[in-house]
């Protein structure tokens, strides 16, 4: 049995060890575009979460299995076409997560010193490609929209000190524009309320912790308390709120997060670049967001849209470009093709949430292959020979293993100094 999963992040992983191990002799390759696998966990998590990077280790074994291969700096699109691919392996599953960021839609938005958060954190966490963003932080107001977990990711990591960034991996290049900042206001807007917003308890906590950041919230903004509503998610948010409401007079602490709900922003305004959001105040009503026509601005001279993301589409694939997820039937795509996590779902949930997505679609392959007979594809060989043809320049899993060596001896005391140019990651891999 030939199989292929493009994608080594979470759910790539989670799908290839599934197979594997109810699969015993399977071939599976397991493609990324990028040279280092772990897609989100290197690419995405906050590099100052640790301890959920952790987990990589548990990826590097799936990888290191017996039957299966890293095929790192392949990009399908590029180097295969996903014909070919279907021609090569038995099974494919597209795991290729989301990519792109979703558009605001508001004027404005094309101006300079306005982007979206997964090319911040594409730019921050160095991946090649997001490398050179060199995003402005040079005003003193910086607007994040949206309310959810990566929001509060990037306020929390601006607004940090070196110290507090100490023992985190982030890139030199960005360390050093964030302590070159002018930064003292950075906005936290939601066009719903409170009782709406999508971060969790213990990552709007963290920001409590910050030393040189003051949490503001208006209390008016918040419901009134309810008996026992710290038992509810939402409602543990509402009381962390209210506490840091009470809390108003840090407002002297060199940096500022204001917290302002049920505000939709309509336009971003400024000379060139962003200099000014415009918000529509709204109420939330059975969990919409109503306009009533009232409108107010905000200095933003920078403007972060954390609004979720799309995923990417190659030449053949099935796509549902309303949705931009792959377009799928609980994960079946075709005939011998599959499709996990973000790319399937939409950008929704951790890694334990896509962990449990792959093995539902792993099931979902293993009671479509039952009872098949053996065909006479030809997997990896026919693959390795189109690439060898074409020149390209492949990563394997020992050549990720020297990449994350010199990344570690680079360190000097932080987990990691990344390798954030193509070429530089190629040569510590020796390819
Ligand atoms: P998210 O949780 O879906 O939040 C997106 C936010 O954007 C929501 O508040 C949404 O508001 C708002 N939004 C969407 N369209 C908007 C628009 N046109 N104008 C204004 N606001 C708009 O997405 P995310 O923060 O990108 O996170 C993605 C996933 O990764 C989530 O599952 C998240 O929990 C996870 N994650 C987890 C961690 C962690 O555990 N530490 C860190 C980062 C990410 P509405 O609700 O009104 O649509």
């Amino acid at each position: 049995m030939h199989i292929a999963i493009v994608g080594a992040g979470p759910s790539g992983c989670y799908v290839a060890d599934a197979l594997g191990r109810k699969l015993p002799g399977a071939r599976i390759d397991v493609f990324d575009r990028l040279p280092t696998p772990f897609g989100l966990v290197r690419g995405g998590v906050a590099p100052d979460h640790q301890g959920t990077k952790n987990i990589a280790r548990q990826f590097e074994r799936i990888l290191g299995k017996e039957g299966v291969r890293f095929l790192g700096n392949i990009a399908i699109g590029r180097d295969l076409a996903y014909a070919e691919l279907k021609e090569a392996y038995d099974v494919l599953v597209i795991a290729t997560g989301a990519l792109q960021d979703r558009r605001l839609g508001i004027p404005g938005e094309d101006l300079d010193a306005v982007y979206g958060s997964g090319r911040f954190v594409a730019w921050y966490n160095g991946i090649p490609d997001g490398r050179d963003l060199d995003p402005r932080l040079d005003g003193k107001s910086l607007a994040i929209v949206g309310n959810g977990n990566v929001a509060l990711d990037i306020a929390r990591l601006l607004a940090k000190t070196t110290e507090e960034l100490a023992d985190s991996d982030l890139c030199a290049h960005a360390r050093a524009a964030f302590e070159a900042a002018a930064i003292e206001d950075i906005w936290l807007i939601g066009r719903r309320g409170p009782l709406e917003a999508s971060f969790t308890a213990v990552e709007l906590a963290e920001l409590g912790n910050l030393s040189r950041a003051a949490i503001l919230v208006d209390a008016g903004q918040l419901p009134p308390a309810l008996p026992g509503e710290s038992q509810d998610s939402q409602g543990k948010l509402v009381e962390l709120l209210r506490d840091f409401a009470g809390h108003g007079e840090q407002r002297e602490k060199a940096l500022r997060i204001h917290f302002a709900f049920n505000a939709a922003p309509l336009a971003i305004r400024g000379e060139g670049r962003a200099r000014e959001l415009v918000l529509a105040r709204t109420r939330s009503e059975n969990g919409q967001a109503i306009a009533g026509g009232e409108t107010f601005s905000i200095a933003a001279d920078t403007v972060i849209s954390a609004i979720g993301y799309r995923s990417t589409s190659f030449p053949g694939l099935p796509f549902d470009a309303v949705r931009g997820v792959v377009a799928n039937d609980r994960g079946r795509v075709e005939p011998g093709v599959y499709t996990a996590g973000w790319c399937k779902r939409g950008p929704q949930g951790v890694v334990p949430a896509n962990r449990a997505d792959a093995l539902a679609v792993a099931d979902l392959i293993l009671a479509d292959l039952a009872g098949r007979e053996p065909s006479a594809k030809t997997g990896g060989a026919l693959i390795d020979a189109l690439l060898a043809g074409r020149g390209a320049c492949r990563v394997d899993l020992g050549g990720w293993q020297k990449i994350n060596a010199a990344e570690v001896a680079a360190g000097q005391g932080r987990p990691r100094e990344k390798l954030v140019r193509l070429e530089d990651l190629l040569i510590a891999a020796g390819s």
